[in-house]
């Protein structure tokens, strides 16, 4: 039965007066003034709620308008706003920003297409400002309308801007001004991207609940262990329309796993063979870059999920389909290809980016069940992880910022499973197609199986597959009870 969105939207509006207020509408009602709010606007994509807060709070202070920003320079902007997500490409937006205005005549414009003309200004945040500082119609979309709208099956659309249009033709005009802060703070407080919490929703009788995996009830977990997963193994395959040419499918039978993940698949679904996609015995999940032949991660499993996550909810991360969730009875499998910071380390900003949300996510996930958390994570922790350390000190890959955080990541709780077991030099994943790199042994371990500190004591042995070869990398394994 449709769901009567009225009601629902009434309901809900009295449910998240309770709930914090997100943060924009919040320095909308503090200030009333379009400049703040397209600010913190811009200063709260991927941003925590209290990290932008305190971010517009200092930067407010130096700079509450338009001619004071132009006197800040982009460094004691980005010192100011510093840790909002993308600092310095937001403190570049903003410093650019007056002088983009001249093109209004200094005043921040009403419309969405004016307003999407300004640097760092999207979609989403123009529907925002529209919305929110001039109280005009205009839907903002952003993950967690997109999300349940769908969920309540009111759209059925794939990207929040197909979500936005649909809203457009369908939404009564007399929610678009409210309906994201109220599914913002609904999606923040009850219903979680991960695991929902239907159990104390109060609209749980009207909603279909579309693609759902509700939260367990404390106490109410179901005990009985997944088995039958024994074997695991992960490969970056480089291009799996390549290797399906060298042979994968038969690899595949022949190594026989329970569950395979696989990275930089560089294909579309429908760039797929059959074959590829239905092998004999598995279920198989892909996640692609919404760049053609670029990036994206796969799961092939023989045992069906009960719920499948595509990326992490972070859309500047997820559009290259790097992350992607199996959930089963007692534990998650996270596949991931973690980004490469780049030859000149153009990219180490972005992929530092992507770690600490990884991160967040990952320990998340951790507090519900155990987690398996493998791929390409593109570093080479320690010296001992590759061939040649001194010389690499300044490259992609092995650069102190992506160790130290390898660092912080096993200190917060993820064990390597291979140094369990192995704690001498020499083992690789990772050989460069240069220099006959692969046969004289000269390479990097940069591919690893992590699991959770629940998982630790289901580890049985850990191994790196070195004679499968079909790509630069080769598959590691995680033996798991
Ligand atoms: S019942 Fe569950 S899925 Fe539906 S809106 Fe409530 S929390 Fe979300």
């Amino acid at each position: 039965m449709p769901i009567d969105i009225n009601k629902i939207l009434k309901i809900l509006a009295q449910e998240v007066a309770a709930y914090k207020v997100p943060v924009v509408d919040l320095i909308a009602v503090q200030s009333n003034d379009p400049y703040q709010v397209l600010v913190a606007t811009i200063l709260s994509a991927r941003t925590k709620d209290e990290t932008t807060a305190r971010a517009a709070g200092r930067l407010f202070k130096k700079a509450p308008d338009l001619k004071k920003l132009a006197q800040l320079s982009e460094a004691e902007i980005a010192r100011l706003i510093y840790p909002v997500g993308f600092y310095k490409n937001k403190a570049g937006y903003l410093k650019k920003l007056p002088v983009a205005l001249n093109n209004f005549n200094g005043i921040i414009p009403e419309t969405v297409e004016e307003l999407v003309r300004l640097p760092g200004v999207g979609r989403k945040t123009a529907n925002l400002v529209v919305s929110v500082a001039f109280k005009k119609p205009a839907i903002c979309v952003d993950t967690h309308v997109h999300r349940i709208m769908n969920i309540w099956g009111y759209v059925e659309t794939k990207t929040p801007l197909q979500t936005e249009m649909a809203l457009r033709e369908k939404l009564p005009e007399e929610h678009w001004l409210t309906v994201n802060s109220i599914l913002v703070a609904f999606g923040q407080g009850t219903c979680k991207p991960v695991a929902p919490h239907c159990d104390r929703c109060v609209i749980l009788q009207f909603c279909p609940q579309i693609g759902v995996t509700p939260r367990k009830i404390p106490g109410k977990r179901g005990t009985t262990q997944q088995h039958g997963i024994k074997k695991m193994l992960c490969w970056n395959v480089n291009g799996i329309r390549a290797l399906e040419k060298k042979g994968f499918v038969d690899i595949v039978a022949e190594l026989s796993p329970d569950i395979l993940a696989i990275q930089e698949t560089k294909a579309q679904p429908h760039q797929l063979s059959d074959s590829l996609k239905n092998i004999k015995g598995y279920q198989s999940f892909w996640h692609s870059a919404e760049r053609k032949g670029y990036s994206g991660v796969a799961v092939y499993s023989r045992i069906k999920p009960l719920n499948v996550l595509y990326g992490m909810d972070c859309p500047e991360h997820d559009r290259e389909g790097r992350v992607l969730t199996l959930e089963f009875e007692d534990f998650f499998l996270v596949n991931i290809y973690f980004p490469n910071a780049g030859n000149e380390l153009n990219r180490l900003d972005f992929k530092l980016d992507f770690n600490g949300h990884l991160l967040d996510f990952v320990s998340k996930l951790a507090v519900q069940k155990s987690v398996v958390i493998c791929g390409d994570y593109n570093v080479a922790h320690r010296e001992i992880d590759l061939k040649n350390p001194k010389s690499n000190e300044k490259n992609a890959g092995f650069t102190p910022q992506e160790r130290e955080w390898m660092d912080h990541f096993l200190a917060a709780g993820f064990t390597d499973t291979f140094r369990m077991f192995h704690q001498e030099p020499g083992h690789y994943t990772w050989w460069s197609y240069r220099f006959n790199a692969r046969a004289r042994n000269i390479g990097w371990r940069i591919d690893y199986f992590c699991v959770d500190e629940k998982s630790k004591t289901r580890v049985q042995s850990a191994a790196i597959l070195k004679d499968v070869m079909g790509s630069d990398h080769c598959p590691v394994q995680l033996d798991y009870k």
